[in-house]
């Protein structure tokens, strides 16, 4: 079985509705699984990994699982947010929807709330009752390819190993989350609100935004193979995973003042670092002085830095993954 229909998240001020198109594909006997890409509108490669990933699912002279071979359902929804893919942005602008610009912060929705809010419940509607949400960003150039699961949750964490990045990150929310996180809305996130009724979720975040990246693509389209045979849509087992466990938001080294912030040479996405371990500085560019040297604060893997130059004071100059032992259910 493939369908697709197009629906209706919500209408703008001018009557013009805000469509976009669900694809279903399998035998509807079995699990389900929900895939989305561009709730953040510039983050595309989830919505081209999807396009290949139907082309594997419709061509039956193509390599790769066919549709008919699917033993359960495969829900595809590769343009979440129209409204920010059409700014090739990753909030709304003011006037469209000012009580939640970012779609990432209102799950499950609200069908009389803001634009967004609706948006979110007319595509909670197709959740409903789910096994598995891949819900599919991008990082930057600044930031390593990694997964994000939900901290203590077993079940989210296998999915996340299923698909497969050599990095995964387990982040809190609510109460366990640090105050400036859980001030930012996780609990809004279409991960954690779905984790949180009992559907195992995971944020890949593939490559760079606004590029097509052939890498991230591959890495998304093997990830989305992995979760299949995971939940028994597809034959097989995934590839065991063997990378690396890290908590999210910790770790963030951050410009003590206003500057320019050179990075040293060597230093890279994915490297382990020791405390202590110097980064790059931060000078005041009208008189060269020297303002920070900027240094690890922990034992970790540098998963993100800084390459725009121009840095001011608090802002993330590096972000380090500290990482976390293996236990059941971190
Ligand atoms: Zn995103």
């Amino acid at each position: 079985m493939y369908t697709a229909e197009r629906i209706t998240l919500a209408r703008l001020p001018s009557g013009v509705p805000v469509e976009t198109t669900v694809h279903r594909y399998g035998t509807g006997e079995g699990p389900t699984c929900y895939v989305q890409a561009a709730q953040h509108g510039r983050e595309l490669n989830g919505t081209e990994l999807l396009r290949r990933l139907h082309g594997r699912l419709t061509d039956a002279d193509r390599a790769g699982p066919h549709h008919t071979d699917l033993a359960g359902t495969l829900i595809a929804v590769p343009v979440a947010d129209p409204l920010t893919f059409d700014h090739v942005s990753y909030t709304t602008p003011e006037p469209i929807d000012s009580a939640a610009p970012n779609m990432n912060r209102c799950w499950p929705g609200d069908p009389e709330g803001s634009i967004h809010e609706r948006m979110a419940a007319r595509l909670w509607a197709e959740i409903e009752g789910v096994d598995a949400i891949v819900d599919l960003h991008t990082g930057s150039p600044e930031m390593l390819t990694h997964t994000v699961y939900l901290r203590g949750d077993a079940d989210s964490r296998r999915l996340a190993e299923a698909f497969g990045t050599d990095l995964l990150l387990a982040e809190a929310a609510g109460d366990e989350a640090d105050t400036e996180w859980d001030a930012r809305d996780f609990d809004g996130k279409l991960r954690v609100a779905a984790t949180r009724e009992g559907i195992p979720s995971i944020t890949p975040e593939l490559g760079s935004n606004k590029q097509v990246d052939p890498a991230a693509v591959a890495a998304g389209l093997d990830g989305l193979v992995g979760v299949c045979r995971h939940l028994g849509l597809l034959d097989g087992e995934p590839e065991p995973w063997d990378g690396t466990r890290a908590r999210n938001h910790l770790g963030r080294v951050r410009a003590s003042d206003s500057g320019l912030f050179v990075v040293d040479e060597g230093v890279e996405l994915g490297m382990a670092v020791e405390p202590g371990a110097a980064f790059g500085t931060v000078y005041e560019p009208t008189t060269y002085e020297p303002l920070q040297t900027a240094t690890a604060d922990r034992e970790g893997i540098v998963y993100s830095v800084a390459r725009e130059s121009t840095v001011t004071a608090g802002q993330t100059l590096i972000g380090i993954a500290e990482r976390l032992p293996t236990e059941p259910n971190g």
